[in-house]
């Protein structure tokens, strides 16, 4: 099994580009904000919980995303791997994932980082505001928040994955959606 990493900041386009990568390699597309948005909208227990967190700009718990990549493992069928968006997030859920995977016999097989800078996360984050209503981008305090979360916990995986050998990175800093998918796509075509 192939298990992809689709890394960056929040507003850098992984959940508008992994999709395509999906269907293109027949990955399962695993993402950890999406699971918990769907948990929040089902009002399940663990969906109140992380909405406080969610809606501050913070991260939930490593167990409770953690868990919810190993159900996501152990029921998908038919595909060829997976493609983890939103998730590690943090140095502890990185090395709690090389030891999920070293326990199955597998391991990360590669990370793409789309890489935007802070200015452009605004940007997109206000833009994608308008047409999705998540709380969590309604207010630049809480885009801020999510950005600083960012650099201080997430960012730090980029040493982690290159030291590894594992990490590759596209600019979509500029350019239309078409564009950055097309790039995005050509530079997995370059690892796969
Ligand atoms: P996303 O849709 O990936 O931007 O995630 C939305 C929010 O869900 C994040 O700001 C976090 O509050 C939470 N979240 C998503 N993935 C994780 C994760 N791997 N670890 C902790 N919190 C997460």
């Amino acid at each position: 099994m192939k298990y992809y990493i689709l890394f960056g900041p929040p507003g850098a386009g992984k959940g508008t580009h992994a999709g395509a990568i999906a269907q293109k390699y027949n990955l399962k597309h695993i993402s950890t904000g999406e699971l918990l948005r769907a948990e929040i909208a089902a009002g399940t227990e663990l969906g109140k919980q992380a909405k406080t967190l969610i809606d501050a700009g913070s991260l939930v718990p490593d167990s409770v995303v953690e868990g919810m990549i190993e159900n996501a493992f152990d029921t998908a069928k038919g595909v060829e791997g997976f493609l983890l968006d939103g998730f590690p997030r943090n140095l502890s859920q990185a090395q709690d994932l090389d030891k999920i995977l070293e326990k199955r016999g597998e391991g990360v097989t590669a990370v793409v980082g789309l890489m935007i800078d802070d200015a452009m996360i605004f940007e997109r984050i206000r833009g994608r505001a308008v047409i999705e209503g998540r709380a969590d981008d309604a207010s630049d305090e809480v885009i801020a928040n999510r950005i600083k979360t960012y650099h201080s916990q997430t960012e730090p995986l980029i040493e982690y994955y290159k030291k590894a050998g594992k990490y590759w990175e596209v600019c979509v800093n500029g350019g239309t959606i078409e564009e950055n998918r097309a790039r995005v796509l050509a530079k997995i075509e370059t690892i796969a």
